[in-house]
């Protein structure tokens, strides 16, 4: 780290932080991005990303991060892979503990994300890009014409459910009750989807080779087991915000995530959250990018 006070200082390298840094970068800010693993959070995690405009044949994930992180470089926009372990918000000059040593900030943009919540099956991780999914959003084409399972039975396993019943040849619903948990903007859509419920069932396990070849579900009541065959899984189960650090001085809703409307303002003056950590419908590289591009305009509106 160059300074010991930036104008703004932002928590998290993907798409939600390097859109913010490029954005107050351009405003004359000097803008350090602090980031533990490497640029492009969630989206560098991801094969082909179809559904960030301008990229006609679609971008490798980790390719769109380097972009972004060059773009915002480009205008002076440091970034330092540090982890931050501790934040003191409420001065005038935030107080930032990480790593690689401690740096203030005239300004703070949380930016570090959410992630998909596992089953927690040994096999899951190994398959993960290899039939296993955690957004049927951005990997859904990839299934087109094959069979599915989606695990779930909320809101998000729903709207899963029925994005990739108009592109699957069979779409399975593995639930372990009896009904939805979701918004009845889903029931009568889905009544209609040919998507196959298995109530009362929880899958055990994720069969496979090299990909995922089915799964097997047991019935949480009888306890009887069967295989699906099946060629991708889409875990649809929540999200876990990384908001750890934050509790105790941002307001977090029930699930966790910082609570801050379009605006990214939060309850703390000159504190910000953008992408998928704040409370929003649709978690997506694009929206996380807005989101950083908004917060410039109120952390200049704050700072001037
Ligand atoms: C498998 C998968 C595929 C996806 N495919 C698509 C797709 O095709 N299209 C699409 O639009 N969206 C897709 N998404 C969703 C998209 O990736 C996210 O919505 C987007 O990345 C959110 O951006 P973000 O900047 O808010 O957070 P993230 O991308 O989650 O980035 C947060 C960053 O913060 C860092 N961080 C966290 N805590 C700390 C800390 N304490 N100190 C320092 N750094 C920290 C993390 O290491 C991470 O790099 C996909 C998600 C997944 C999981």
């Amino acid at each position: 780290m160059k300074k010991e006070l930036y104008d703004v200082v932002i928590i998290g390298g993907g798409p939600g932080g390097y859109s913010a840094a490029l954005y107050c970068a351009r405003n004359g800010y000097s803008v350090l991005v602090l980031e533990k693993l490497s640029a492009g959070g969630q989206m560098a995690t991801t094969g082909q990303v179809d559904n960030y405009p301008g990229f006609d044949e679609g971008i490798d994930g980790f390719e769109l991060a380097e972009k972004m992180q060059r773009g915002a470089e480009r205008f002076g926009v440091e970034t330092e892979y540090a982890e931050v372990n501790s934040v003191d918000l409420s001065p005038a000059n935030k107080k930032i503990t990480t790593s690689s040593g401690i740096v203030s900030a005239r300004s703070v943009i949380v930016a570090t994300g959410a992630s998909p919540r596992e089953l927690g099956l040994p096999e899951e991780s190994s398959l993960r890009g290899r039939g296993v999914a955690y957004c049927a959003a951005c990997d859904g084409q990839m299934y087109r014409s094959k069979t599915v399972a989606i695990a779930g039975g909320g809101n998000s396993a729903a709207a899963d459910a029925l994005l990739l019943s108009k592109i699957c040849a069979k779409v399975y619903l593995v639930h372990r009750r009896d009904s939805l948990r979701a918004s009845r903007i889903y029931m009568e859509p889905l009544k209609n989807s040919g998507v196959e419920f298995v109530w009362d069932s929880k899958i055990t396990e994720i069969l496979h080779d090299k990909r995922v070849s089915g799964i097997r579900v047991e019935n949480v009541k009888d306890k009887t087991t069967r295989e699906i065959p099946v060629d991708g899984v889409f875990v649809a189960i929540g999200r876990v915000p990384d908001t750890g650090l934050f509790k105790g001085q941002l307001d977090l809703d029930p699930h966790g995530y910082i609570i801050a409307d379009e605006s990214t303002r939060t309850n703390i003056e000159g504190v910000f959250a953008v992408g998928d950590v704040r409370t929003k419908a649709l978690r997506q590289i694009v929206t996380a990018a807005a989101d950083g591009a908004n917060a410039s305009h109120y952390v200049e509106e704050y700072l001037m």
